[in-house]
């Protein structure tokens, strides 16, 4: 019986070592941390040995295969060591998908991934077919496929799930758009984070379809590079294209092969200029599924926002408070400023993945009128905006933030968290800190 082992105890890893099981493998799950208690029941339940707070070199480096868990980098020791073991380390999305025969449209991108995906997901939903949800969104794709049977899946993608597949081959790719984040992963190389966007299109054929921003540079420039066989289907705000989506007057067209479908901006469920991008990307995707008109508008346009995405938590005294914790990057928080059509509170701050503030002064100029800089280390904030905002506070939590940001709101005003920086300072994921910000906006 071959032997695979899996790094990492999360809902990847968890999932991965339940399929290797299932497909009846030797397997062993090893985790440095600590598993949680949910994993170490399912573990427990499929009768899958593991190990947490260590690596057991013995017990690792005899297997035929090892399937890293996401958050686990290339660099940590345990991993280099396999490598110079001469064994093979792939994804969680490699190993599933070797067990898949599902049609597959993947999500991968700097910002919008989980939108995206999440609209395709609804509209498929809508349109009757069986359909499950996964990769970094929900439960794990590998877990569904041990345990489950779907027709389509769509799976949302991030760089580092990308970084290890090789063999997978998706249906349909799209990539939302790529700006600078996780640099710190990338040797701060942005070639590199590019590269490893685009191995969604690994393997694809002229039968697949690859949806992406044309008005998007480095998508662009990186695509000039290299061969993409599959059908490319572009979409912009800024030209008109033969096949893809553009925007026509104040209407929204899609257009795949002999057939088009349009749709009024302003019937769509989810505002501002990014998720028109969004909306556009869900619907080729839509099309080409060969979903009807009708169903593509009406699901576009009753779509529920995710949480902590540009998210209206609620009015307090006329001041609108929004929470987008999950913007943990500058061109996410360019976004959720761009639509602000009221003046701002901006809440910002937390851990910097390398962040550069330009791009965000001419907005910040013409729309924010007091910051509130909730961080260990708000250093780089206010050496970007001392000169173009003008008031800015530093806070340490998310209950003095809002406390704050009330003080300097008035009448009329929007109170935004959209906070450029991944959230690990003061809290345990964006997840928390937007849960606390609502919470402290409840309590006011
Ligand atoms: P991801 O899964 O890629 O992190 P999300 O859909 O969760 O993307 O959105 C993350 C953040 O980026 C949110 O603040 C959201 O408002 C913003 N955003 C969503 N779509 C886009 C887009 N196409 N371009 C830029 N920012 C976006």
């Amino acid at each position: 019986m071959d032997r695979i082992v899996v790094l990492g105890g999360g809902e990847s890893g968890v999932g991965s070592a339940i399929l290797a099981k299932v497909k009846g493998f030797d397997v062993f799950l090893s985790d440095m941390g600590k598993i949680a208690d949910k994993y170490i029941e399912m573990l427990e339940k499929w009768e899958i040995p593991y190990e947490q707070g260590k690596h057991t070199e013995e017990l690792i480096l005899n297997a035929k295969e090892v399937i890293k868990s996401p958050g686990i980098p290339g660099t940590a020791p345990m991993v280099k060591k396999i490598e110079e073991n001469g064994i093979s380390i792939i994804s969680e999305i490699e190993f599933a998908g070797r067990y898949d025969n599902a049609k597959k449209i993947c999500i991968t991108g700097s910002n919008g991934k989980t939108t995206t995906t999440s609209l395709i997901y609804y509209l498929l939903q809508q349109a009757g077919l069986n359909v499950g949800l996964g990769g970094n969104i929900g439960k794990s794709y590998a877990y569904q496929v041990a345990t489950e049977k779907h027709d389509i899946y769509v799976l949302e993608l991030s760089s580092f799930q990308l970084d290890n597949v090789y063999d997978f081959k998706a249906d349909i790719a799209i990539i939302t758009n790529i700006t600078p984040d996780h640099l710190d992963r990338y040797d701060y190389k942005m070639e590199n984070y590019v590269k490893s966007k685009f191995r969604i299109t690994r393997n694809m054929s002229d039968e697949d379809c690859f949806i992406f921003c044309s008005d998007d540079e480095i998508t662009i420039n990186h695509l000039n590079q290299i061969v993409v066989k599959a059908k490319k289907l572009p979409f912009t705000q800024k030209t008109v294209v033969e096949q893809g989506a553009f925007l026509k007057e104040d209407k929204m067209v899609v257009r795949y092969k002999e057939s088009e479908c349009d749709m009024y901006i302003r019937e769509l469920a989810l505002g501002g200029k990014h998720n028109v991008y969004n909306s556009m990307a869900a619907a080729i995707a839509a099309k080409v599924m060969d979903i009807d008109n009708q169903t593509i508008r009406t699901s576009l346009a009753t779509f529920q926002p995710v949480e902590h995405r540009l998210e209206k938590v609620l009015s307090v005294g006329g001041v609108l408070y929004i929470n987008d914790s999950k913007a943990t990057n500058v061109d996410s928080a360019w976004y959720a400023l761009e639509c602000q059509t009221q003046p701002v509170v901006w809440i910002v701050g937390g851990k910097d993945k390398g962040n550069d503030y330009s791009t965000l002064v001419p907005l910040a100029k013409e729309k924010v009128k007091a910051m509130v800089c909730m961080g260990v280390d708000n250093t780089k904030f206010h050496d970007s905006f001392k000169d173009i905002v003008p008031i800015i506070k530093d806070v340490k939590s998310a209950e003095e933030a809002v406390r704050v940001a009330s003080s300097l709101a008035s009448v009329g005003d929007v109170v935004l968290l959209s906070p450029c920086c991944a959230s690990f300072d003061l809290f345990k994921s964006y997840e928390d800190r937007g849960r606390q910000f609502k919470e402290a906006v409840r309590n006011l």
